[in-house]
């Protein structure tokens, strides 16, 4: 007897019609999405995922953080389970697949699941997790963060909108579904996502196995020097600031030219001051972003900022700050060989690509096997509401989920 995976079971058309749902709780003029976290429209999003899941049998949870969970009970009760999903979450001017169509291709995928007939060992649940954008709490990733016990409840729930809202105050208005623990161990995570990017798109492709996700530093530079008269003040006595951060700007540029092209440094912000044409100037801050997919490379690159702004020459005093630092990791190899054959059984050619964008399974990756899938998305365009993605890839993406998700349930080896 031949096996029909679930990949079978998964329609286009299903997908498709789920995303303009979601879409229309938020809609904005210009065809896209703002539904920020914990917002009316989240909630309204909520009901309707809710609703979903009440027709395919499966039950709705959520947890303490507000993230919620679409449950198709497994067969084994000892089996941990498994979690595929993404967020329904938008920037104020988002577009209509970021976040939202990681949900509905792993809603999808159960669906299939079901229609291919087979109860799984593992539990599968789909989830939504609270607030991946950060565009109304910051900062992102609060759902996911405090599942895999990155960040503490009761530091989320304090964190507060511009109008004064926490986020334990607006948790209290989404709708109340019965509740699972915070953290619970789970046996895999894997999310569906648009690519953000240009590479599937140039290359052709509607697959793409994710490797792992770039990492990122940011720091602050403020060069201190000494205001003087342009006319007056001797050369040798000046403390030039913008001159002394040229000449740091220079040095650095060079230390991180990458022959390969995959150091991503960049220096956005530079402000002068006093900034009057006939005054040395007093300092100089500028900012510096830094990012690398290699976790090895970023904190070699972090180091060298570092030593280049240490001791230096000159009159000037440097004082380097660092604001933030995620680090660049990789998925197992196991999870993306089982991403990849899947791909490869169903006829649907697929590469393997870092991720430059971060993303929930940065979270889950701490805690369970992890696994990404893109789509490309129309001119790498996205946090914007002309964000784009063809009905065919999103399928595609869902049929390759669908098959591992459905292999991993059943307990298959790689
Ligand atoms: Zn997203």
């Amino acid at each position: 007897m031949m096996i029909v995976g679930p990949a079978a079971f998964v329609d286009e058309a299903r997908i498709w019609h789920r995303l303009e749902q979601l879409a229309e709780f938020g809609a904005t003029p210009g065809g896209g999405v703002n539904r920020q976290a914990l917002s009316e429209q989240d909630a309204r999003a909520r009901l309707q995922l809710a609703a979903w899941a009440k027709d395919l049998g499966l039950s709705t949870r959520s947890d303490p953080a507000g993230n919620i969970f679409l449950v198709l009970e497994g067969s084994d009760p000892d089996a941990l389970p498994i979690l595929t999903g993404s967020h329904i979450d938008s920037q104020p001017t988002g577009g209509r697949f970021d976040g939202a169509y990681g949900v509905v291709a792993g809603l999808e995928a159960v669906q299939a699941v079901l229609e291919a007939g087979q109860q799984p060992r593992h539990t599968i649940e789909v989830v939504a997790w609270m607030n991946e954008e950060g565009s109304r709490f910051a900062p992102g990733m609060m759902g996911s963060a405090a599942f895999a016990g990155a960040r503490g409840l009761n530091d989320i729930l304090a964190v507060q909108d511009d109008k004064g809202i926490s986020v334990k105050t607006a948790l209290g208005s989404m709708p109340g579904f019965p509740e699972y623990p915070l953290r619970r161990s789970i046996f895999a995570y894997l999310e569906a996502h648009i690519e953000q990017g240009p590479i599937l798109e140039r290359e052709g492709l509607t697959v793409g196995i994710v490797t792992g996700i770039q990492g990122k530093h940011t720091y602050r530079v403020t060069v201190e020097g000494e205001e003087a008269h342009a006319g007056t003040a001797l050369e040798a006595e000046r403390k030039d600031a913008l001159f002394a951060a040229i000449d740091l700007v220079q040095e650095l540029r060079h230390a991180l030219h990458d022959p390969e092209d995959r150091v991503r440094f960049t220096i956005g912000a530079f402000t002068v001051r006093p900034n009057a044409p006939s005054v040395v100037p007093s300092s100089v801050v500028f900012s510096i972003d830094l990012r690398h997919p290699e976790q090895e490379v970023l904190v070699a690159c972090g180091a060298k900022i570092e030593e280049l702004c240490q001791e230096r020459p000159g009159p000037c005093r440097i004082v380097l700050e660092e604001l933030s630092r995620a680090a660049s990791l990789s998925f197992p190899q196991a999870m993306q060989d089982r991403i990849s054959a899947a791909a490869d059984a169903l006829g649907i050619p697929s590469m393997r690509l870092a991720s430059s964008a971060g993303h929930d399974a940065r979270y889950l990756h701490q805690i369970a096997e992890t696994g990404m899938i893109f789509v490309p998305c129309r001119d790498g365009v996205s946090h914007r509401e002309d964000e784009w993605a063809s009905p065919a890839a999103l399928a595609d993406g869902a049929k390759v989920l669908a098959d591992v998700l459905y292999g991993l349930a059943l307990g298959h080896p790689a």
